[in-house]
């Protein structure tokens, strides 16, 4: 999970760029006499970013989509403002290409694991037609992060994922993700949420929605394995004549190390890794000296 600086952009200026790439004079100018809509559209995204309850913003259900949203602005009006104007304008997708090469090609809801490779809107543009080209809610992301979302947007605050532009610091810079070592055949790490005990409740369920809506256990713990088997392969090999002592340093230097996402999957297992002391003295040759008793034949 990695925080972003939020787009530059007056979203204003992004729906008029927009509007400037339709052909049509009529359909032209139906956006442009609706700009007022617009604008108190992102006076309320703001005020709801503030109080973060983006989920209270007006919703509209799937399907139709001739249905009025705003003043004579249908969801198809809309929804086209993105696809048709920015995705797949000139001008106007040039901001889209500087949206998706933002997060330096890393998806900031999955820590570390996926590359860019599309613009997530945060309220799904289908629910929330107004806010289709508004910066604030068109974040980078990857193809699973995207495809993968386990529901629809949140129906309640507490189950809001996080915002990589708009929620504070501390939910990228504070540990929140824990991880346990697991002595079985082979050596597995098990992820959970785990945020500090000072954290509001809130602060805590939406890290927790976050963690389960983007299935980060079971996509950490398949990152995990490849990453922990080089492990074992090294101590194996370059790293033997390591003490555990020193073998946990080097661990502790991989945990500690700002190239990667603090609760991103592979300072976690690290950091897991190093304060597990078993795993420092094991002798990788030899199963029978950290497995399980039950795995041992
Ligand atoms: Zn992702």
């Amino acid at each position: 999970m990695r925080q972003l600086n939020r787009p530059n952009y007056n979203p204003l200026d992004i729906f008029l760029l927009c509007v400037g790439e339709v052909a049509d004079e009529d359909e032209k100018n139906n956006y442009l006499e609706n700009t007022d809509q617009i604008t108190d559209s992102v006076v309320e995204f703001d005020s709801a970013a503030t109080a973060k309850n983006w989920f209270a913003l007006p919703r509209v259900g799937r399907g139709d989509p001739e249905v009025v949203i705003r003043g004579t602005l249908t969801k198809r009006a809309l929804v086209d403002l993105y696809g048709k104007y920015l995705v797949g304008g000139e001008e106007a997708r040039e901001v889209y290409d500087e949206l998706l090469v933002s997060s330096d090609g890393k998806c900031p809801f999955c820590g570390g694991i996926g590359q860019v490779h599309t613009v997530d809107h945060y309220l799904p543009k289908s629910n929330f037609p107004v806010y289709s080209v508004l910066p604030d809610n068109l974040v980078p992301c990857c193809r699973d992060c995207n495809t993968g979302k386990m529901a629809s947007f949140a129906t309640t605050q507490h189950d809001q994922t996080l915002h990589p532009y708009l929620d504070p610091p501390s939910f990228f810079t504070e540990r929140w993700v824990g991880a346990t070592v697991r002595r079985t055949d082979p050596i597995t790490v098990e992820f959970s949420c785990s945020p500090p005990n000072e954290w509001s409740e809130l602060d805590n369920r939406r890290a927790r929605a976050h963690f389960d809506q983007y299935d980060l256990a079971r996509r950490y713990r398949i990152q995990a394995g490849a990453e922990l088997a080089r492990v074992i392969d090294l101590r194996k090999k370059s790293l033997r004549n390591l003490t555990p002592e020193d073998f946990a340093a080097y661990l502790w230097e991989n945990a500690d190390s700002d190239a990667y996402d603090i609760n991103g999957w592979n300072r976690t297992m690290y950091w897991a890794l190093a304060r597990t002391a078993w795993f420092q003295t094991a002798n990788f040759n030899e199963p029978a000296s950290y497995l399980e008793p039950a795995l041992v034949a």
